[in-house]
């Protein structure tokens, strides 16, 4: 079994020194009550759910799975995730950032963003069961009617019932405009939904009464292709007086047997003829999809950064231990028959690697959801709408980026192990696993990079870019002649340069070959996250000189970024070169 203690220490020095989160949420319109007693205070209980009652859940969760029964076609949960679930529903757990009109506690999106961390690392197959949840309450808060928002919104704030966003279909993936569930108009307000969507998640389980779920499908006159998509709700039971009432054609056909998360429910769903209610204009399903996009993006980059974290404890506590060699330069243990694995400077690489990747995504996350709160509850509309590009630019940075680097991050927990990192019983591999779907769902790294060259830079002008170089030149003026910052301002003041005048190139080239786009976004995706974890470690070294920390963390945090500035910043100039190299590198296969 591995061990878990949520990062409190961390999650404060990110949140309150270095994002200074409490001055920028008591600005925001209704903010007052926001100070950092009533937010630590959160932080601390949501710690605490995640260390006892879900992280025990996660490894006997994913040796039992999920299991299917063929009979009642009906999905049942592994052993404890019931309770736990009823433990977080009754915490208020599930309303946490929904408004108080719908039962919800109304606390800024950065809280959802700092708790789901926790409850990501405690056990992130479970964690997925809410978080589905959380998407469709968004969209009916967004999209829905007051009726549908009273019928079926409470109810999920509630923890009573649970959403599912079901979108895929075996032809259409990335690619949605190909879907071809179809919605017949029965005449009184209803629609007649029928088709196979795949990989559900918590697409049918035993955690809640019933099930909402927010199914994209075509109306009998629809447009081809993604103009033509609409939304519609689908209750598991028909809802009479506020009731789950007779069963509703909507069955899960299967679940997948999958490599990681496995106590997911990760569904085939068939739709026959069942019943569903239109949410919001007819045809524009898909764009309403999309204004729910950044926060479930946001959410599964913060999936990234809590296995990494938990992978990252483990192996740290592993490496403390662990007798093994002796150091280069003699015994550090001469008592012991060899020393531990710290006194290795490659483990030591390996450890500083998770913890500068770890700690960086981390800021950059809480950085992105205060975004999101200022988007929503900023001063003014300039503020607002400021806030809303340099989150649209941030976020396939937050998801694609940080996912990849989970890969990196678990892979490296694993090594410190050696062979016992390959064995079951110790735990990290569950990690390793795990983490390898959160860089396909919620839209694939390829997706990703594309969005940000194609759509954040190209198709918007950049704007977010500029916001966020405009943010690091002001922050590299402001610390120009501060000593600790020296070895951080000029590499980071140059490098924010050559990102402008790269993306400039780009985009000209772009212009002469479309091509050019599809194979340079991947390094670019890369090479922009890597600048932006750097603007965040410098930010960390300023923050860490104020910060009432203790001396050995604030130690820890310039040791990490000296670190990451030597060891990881450099992994630009290769993407550089590769985005150079240019489409001829990538000729036709045939
Ligand atoms: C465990 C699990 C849970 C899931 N949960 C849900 C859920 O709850 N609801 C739901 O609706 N779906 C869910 N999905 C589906 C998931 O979102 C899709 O698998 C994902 O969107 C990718 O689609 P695909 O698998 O068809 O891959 P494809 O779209 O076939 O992509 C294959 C490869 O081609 C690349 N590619 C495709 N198009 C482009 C492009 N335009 N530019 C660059 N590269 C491209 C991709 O990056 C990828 O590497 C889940 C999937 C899994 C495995």
């Amino acid at each position: 079994m591995t061990l878990y203690k949520a990062p409190l220490d961390d999650q404060r020095f990110a949140l309150f020194d270095v994002l200074d989160a409490e001055t920028v949420l008591t600005k925001l319109q209704g903010g007052d009550g926001h100070t950092r007693d009533l937010l630590d205070a959160v932080l601390e209980e949501a710690g605490k759910l995640s260390e006892q009652v879900l992280a025990p859940t996660n490894s006997p969760g994913d040796e039992e799975g999920c299991h299917y029964d063929k009979a009642t076609r009906s999905v049942t949960t592994p052993k404890g995730f019931k309770e736990a679930f009823r433990q977080f529903s009754e915490g208020g757990w599930a309303g946490l950032t929904m408004a108080e009109a719908f039962g919800g506690q109304a606390l800024p999106s950065v809280m959802g963003v700092a708790t789901t961390e926790f409850f990501q690392s405690g056990n992130l197959s479970w964690s997925l069961y809410p978080l589905l949840s959380e998407g469709a309450c968004h969209a009916l808060e967004m999209h829905g009617t007051e009726d549908q928002q009273h019928t079926y919104l409470k109810p999920i704030v509630a923890g009573e019932w649970t959403g599912t966003m079901c979108l895929t279909e075996p032809q259409a993936g990335s690619d949605l405009g190909l879907l071809k569930t179809r919605a017949e108009p029965v005449g009184d307000g209803s629609y007649k939904i029928t088709g196979t969507k795949i990989f559900i998640s918590a697409g049918d389980h035993d955690l809640a009464e019933n099930i909402i779920h927010l199914v994209l499908a075509r109306l009998p006159d629809a447009p081809a292709g993604s103009r033509g998509i609409s939304m519609f709700i689908v209750p598991k039971f028909k809802v009479k007086d506020g009731k789950p009432g007779e069963r509703n054609n909507v069955y899960a056909g299967a679940i997948e047997h999958k490599m990681g998360i496995r106590g997911s429910a990760t569904c085939v769903m068939n739709f026959d003829e069942a019943e569903g209610f239109l949410i919001g204009q007819p045809h524009k399903g898909l764009a309403a999809m999309f204004t729910m996009m950044n926060a479930a993006r946001l959410s599964v980059g913060v999936q990234g950064l809590a296995l990494s974290e938990r992978a990252w404890q483990n192996s740290l506590n592993y490496a403390r231990e662990r007798l093994q060699s002796r150091s280069l330069s003699g015994p550090k243990f001469p008592d012991k028959p060899a020393d531990n694995l710290l006194v290795q400077p490659d483990v030591r690489r390996m450890l500083l690697t998770q913890r500068a990747l770890v700690e960086g995504s981390r800021m950059l996350l809480l950085y992105s959801a205060l975004q999101t709160d200022i988007e929503a509850r900023g001063a003014d509309e300039a503020t607002r709408q400021k806030a809303s590009e340099l989150l649209a630019f941030l976020i396939p940075i937050a998801k694609g980026v940080v996912t990849e680097l989970a890969q990196e991050c678990t892979k490296e927990a694993l090594q410190v192990y050696g062979g016992h990192g390959f064995i079951v019983e110790n735990g990290v591999e569950q990690f390793v696993r795990d983490a390898r779907i959160i860089t396909l769902y919620e839209g694939t790294t390829g997706i990703q990079a594309a969005d940000l060259l194609g759509r954040k830079i190209l198709q918007l002008k950049g704007v977010g870019l500029q916001h966020f170089l405009a943010e690091v030149g002001a922050f590299c003026k402001a610390h120009a002649q501060d000593e600790a910052l020296r070895p951080y301002i000029g590499p980071l003041g140059a490098l924010a340069k050559e990102w402008g005048e790269l993306t400039m190139k780009l985009a000209q080239l772009i212009q002469t070959n479309p091509e050019e786009l599809g194979a340079a976004a991947n390094d670019y995706l890369y090479y922009s996250g890597y600048i932006t974890l750097a603007y965040f470690w410098a930010r960390a070294v300023a923050a860490a000189e104020k910060s009432s920390q203790q001396p050995a963390f604030k130690q820890a945090k310039r040791d990490t970024a000296a670190f990451f500035f030597a060891r990881v910043l450099p992994r630009t100039h290769l993407h550089k070169a590769a985005i150079e190299a240019g489409v001829a590198t990538l000729p036709a296969i045939a």
